[in-house]
């Protein structure tokens, strides 16, 4: 385990972002430069594992709570203290995030500004927009953090999943009105027909982009069960999944 001074900051193989220690709340990551939006912020690998791990979800508990997501169904993936990903604080005013539904680009996953990040400002992601409702604990409880202390005059006090937003925050994290959209990844989106149906009618381009990222996390999870010697066990049932999701892991064109 890396060893933290809170008297010094730390940087990263990945540069342009620096870890320093900010008091009572811990550690937070912020720019060493100008971020333009758009610019990646960082990258999530999803095929060599130098500073993360990926595991069978079913593992993503214990050690890893409260610092993995599940990244593709069935799998988590988990910070290192040596990824600036482990440092960067929740806001429910994110200044960053996952972009185009989490597609991947050669393999990584970038951390992308929302707007512009100025040199020496804190970089934060929405930790709603990538947990999903069965992340809470290993039999699918959802998941929640009480007393968030971002100070944003959007701040909703309590952080939940994705799923539990309501729907017009779910509405802006898929179609923002910004070029940046699909801040959610697809699968995520999987479980929420009513969502998916109101995307599918709002924006069909976006619907196609959509589903071109959840059949790429589907792809990708169906590879991860290969190389990974410990089969993934499937995520708990949620409601849509007796009525949906067997047909869209069968049949991902839909
Ligand atoms: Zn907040």
């Amino acid at each position: 385990m890396l060893a933290l001074n809170p008297d010094q900051s730390l940087s990263f193989s990945q540069p342009g972002v620096v870890a320093k220690y900010i008091g009572r709340i811990g550690w937070g990551l912020f720019a060493e430069v100008d971020f333009a939006p758009g610019d990646c912020l960082c990258q999530l690998s999803l095929d060599g594992f130098a500073d993360c791990e990926i595991i069978p979800w079913a593992n993503s508990f214990g050690v890893y709570f409260d610092r993995s997501f599940t990244v593709v169904p069935g799998y988590a993936w988990c910070a290192s203290p040596t990824h600036p990903f482990w440092y960067i604080n929740h806001s429910c005013a994110a200044n960053s995030g996952f972009v185009n539904w989490g597609q991947t680009i050669h393999g990584q996953m970038p951390v992308v500004a929302y707007q512009r990040i100025a040199r020496g400002e804190q970089i934060t992601m929405d930790y709603a927009l990538f947990t999903a409702s069965y992340d809470g604990d290993p039999t699918g409880g959802p998941w929640r953090m009480n007393g968030c202390l971002c100070h944003s005059d959007q701040c909703r006090g309590v952080i939940t999943g994705f799923h539990a937003l309501p729907l017009d925050l779910r509405l802006e994290a898929v179609m923002p009105q910004s070029e940046l959209q699909g801040c959610v990844p697809a699968h995520m989106v999987m479980e929420m027909p009513g969502l998916i149906r109101l995307l599918r009618q709002l924006s069909p381009g976006l619907y196609r982009s959509y589903l071109e990222a959840l059949n790429e996390q589907i792809a990708l999870s169906k590879a991860l069960c290969r190389v990974i010697s410990q089969k993934a066990q499937p995520i708990p049932a949620y409601p849509f999944q007796a009525a949906g999701t067997a047909a869209l892991w069968t049949n991902s064109g839909l």
